[in-house]
């Protein structure tokens, strides 16, 4: 575990409430800290709540690790069933849609990657424009880009859900139970109430402004005189058990087809200032995709991604070809701290990699990627150029590369994406292993309440921009198209064996990739267990400064990188990391999962 003292990471009245954490095996041990500064406040619309150590779980059968205890709970009451890792993803997603409304939820969209045995199926779940919208989406009538206010919050930003209709696309191929069962836990918590978790109560309290201008979440979310429903408050969601009832009794089509998909139009319509252009026709239309996963070697291992419109595949695959070429793996963190040559080169290998997705990446279907695709990004020749551009001071900030047989020069991305969002893992005792990474995009999404859930800004993921001095921005805003994602959810196998190793991903914005490049680098490079790797300090560079998470660095690193050319930012990075790993215990394979002390996640597993 480690041992470098965290020090500062929540707001203190997340503290003064400290989670009423589950020890299991593993078990946790809150850690207080102190307030946040109000800049990383703003830098995160899902702030800080806590830093919880905690110390892994072991299982022998199966596993599920999910940002809530409840939701974990659900998907754990599944395998215990003998339901698959697919039901157990089902089951956790309906819970978190009800206990952790500002991360994700059915009103918003996902990417799964599942291991049945032998194949990885890649679903992809990301919203869609809809038919009406055009590259001016977010911009005014002068053609300049709407504030991010504007941009989020309304009827504006919501596209059209993808969640359910792709976990019922993956739940045909790789369920054992009944779609209706995977329900039974979401309802019976939506029915007979829920007590509110002091992550929810710390975002009501942040987000109160905006949150209780809908009426509807105003109503459900804070008392008669505008707070915020306390830590503990046991909280009933009727109309959530009730469209949860109507969907498992009758599939997904209910919600696409029916009075859910009219209710959601009307309010994004309706919206008294910013409304929306999503119809339920938009709705009626969605359709989830199967698309082959982004897999490359890196040393012994094989890593599969999800591929466009996620940018996160090709990211982190570029930064582990452009890292297989250093000795990265000689820095192994001391007291659990990485040292300056270890944040070199990776946040190096970021800005690399970073200055490729910013470019490049949107969703295919639309936008053509240079060269040969993925195949030419990946290029080993290709990232070994990359890989000789890193010297021994920071390049500072790097310019896309130009893989072979480059046909497309694009404009660069002006999407901010903001961290909200939970990752969730589970293997079975069936072969299989999934990793979703599930998302409203930022915290409860556009704030807008419909039939007990919150609807998703996923739109905000576009580049607000069309275009700009190189020519038309690849992740503009396009009718049908989705928003280019950094979702990350990663299998990793033993290539030698064909075993998988690892199962992991996190929420965090455009930072998920660093995020879960360092979950990848900690446990293939340095040994670590997952735990210990999800629990390191966050550091990396998104293209910018060196971004390193607050509090967690001693002074003589942040010199040693200061020296070396890196503009150091340090703030709050509020990753929520799950993992589960295979590990040799006694001389037999079982599992052994971690899930982020800096939310409030749990592992558990038979
Ligand atoms: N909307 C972001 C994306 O799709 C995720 C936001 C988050 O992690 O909070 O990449």
């Amino acid at each position: 575990m480690i041992s470098f003292k965290h020090l500062a990471l929540a707001v203190a009245l997340a503290c003064a409430a400290a989670p009423a954490l589950h020890a299991q095996d593993g078990g946790q041990r809150p850690v207080p800290a102190k307030a946040a500064d109000k800049a990383a406040l703003q830098a995160a619309p899902e702030i800080a709540t806590g830093y919880a150590e905690k110390s892994g779980w072991t299982a022998s059968k199966f596993m599920v690790a999910a940002a809530n205890p409840l939701a974990t709970e659900a998907g754990y009451r599944m395998l215990k069933q003998g339901g698959s890792a697919i039901d157990a993803a089902i089951a956790t997603q309906m819970v978190l849609t009800l206990v952790e409304p500002q991360s994700s939820g059915i009103g918003g969209g996902a990417f799964l990657l599942l291991f049945d045995g032998k194949k990885v199926h890649s679903y992809d779940g990301r919203e869609t424009a809809p038919m009406a919208a055009t590259e001016r989406l977010f911009l005014d009538k002068d053609g300049k880009p709407v504030s991010r206010e504007t941009g989020v919050v309304g009827g504006r930003s919501t596209g059209a859900p993808g969640v359910l209709r792709m976990l019922e696309m993956a739940h045909r191929k790789h369920g054992r139970l009944a779609w209706s069962k995977l329900f039974e836990p979401a309802i019976e918590l939506a029915e007979k109430g829920f007590n509110v978790s002091p992550r929810l109560n710390a975002l009501l309290r942040y987000d109160q402004r905006r949150l209780t201008r809908d009426p509807v979440a105003a109503a459900y979310f804070y008392d008669a005189d505008g707070q915020p429903r306390p830590v503990g408050y046991l909280l009933k969601n009727p109309e959530l058990a009730k469209v949860l009832h109507e969907v498992a009794q009758g599939g997904a089509d209910v919600f696409y087809t029916g009075r859910v998909a009219r209710d959601i139009a009307a309010k994004v319509a309706g919206h008294p200032t910013n409304p929306g252009l999503l119809t339920a026709a938009d709705i009626a239309s969605y359709r989830p995709r199967e698309r082959d996963p982004v897999c490359s070697d890196y040393r012994k291992w094989r890593v599969c991604g999800a591929p466009p419109p996620s940018s996160g595949g090709i990211a982190i695959a570029e930064m582990l070809g452009i890292l297989e070429t250093t000795d990265i793996g000689a820095h192994r963190p001391v007291n659990g701290v990485p040292d300056a040559q270890a944040i070199h080169l990776f946040s190096e290998a970021g800005r690399l990699a970073y200055a490729d997705r910013n470019r490049y990446v949107a969703d295919t279907d639309f936008v053509p990627l240079p060269g040969n695709g993925i195949a030419s990004l990946l290029d080993k020749r290709y990232l070994a150029r990359r890989a000789a551009l890193i010297g021994t001071q920071s390049m500072g900030s790097a310019q896309p590369g130009t893989p072979q047989g480059m046909q497309v020069a694009w404009g660069t991305d002006t999407a901010i994406d903001k961290p909200s969002t939970s990752h969730l893992v589970a293997v079975d005792g069936y072969g299989n292993a999934l990793t979703m990474t599930t998302s409203v995009e930022d915290a409860f999404g556009s704030r807008q309440m419909v039939d007990g859930f919150m609807l998703n800004n996923q739109l905000t993921d576009f580049s607000f921009d069309a275009l700009d001095a190189n020519g038309p921005i690849a992740n503009r805003v396009q009718p049908g198209k989705r928003p280019r994602s950094a979702m990350s959810p990663t299998l990793v196998f033993d290539k030698a064996t064909g075993k998988l190793v690892l199962a992991t991903g996190s929420p965090g914005g455009s930072t998920i990739i660093n995020y879960v490049a360092k979950v990848l680098v900690g446990t293939l490079d340095w040994n670590l267990d997952v735990q210990q790797a999800i629990s390191l300090p966050n550091f990396g560079s998104r293209n910018g400064p060196t971004e390193l998470e607050a509090g967690r660095f001693p002074d003589a690193v942040v010199q040693q990188l200061k020296a070396r050319g890196h503009e150091v930012r340090q703030f709050e990075q509020n990753s929520g990391l799950q993992g589960i790993q295979r590990v040799r215990r006694d001389g037999r394979d079982v599992w052994f999962g971690g899930a982020d002390p800096r939310r409030e996640g749990i592992v558990r597993g038979d």
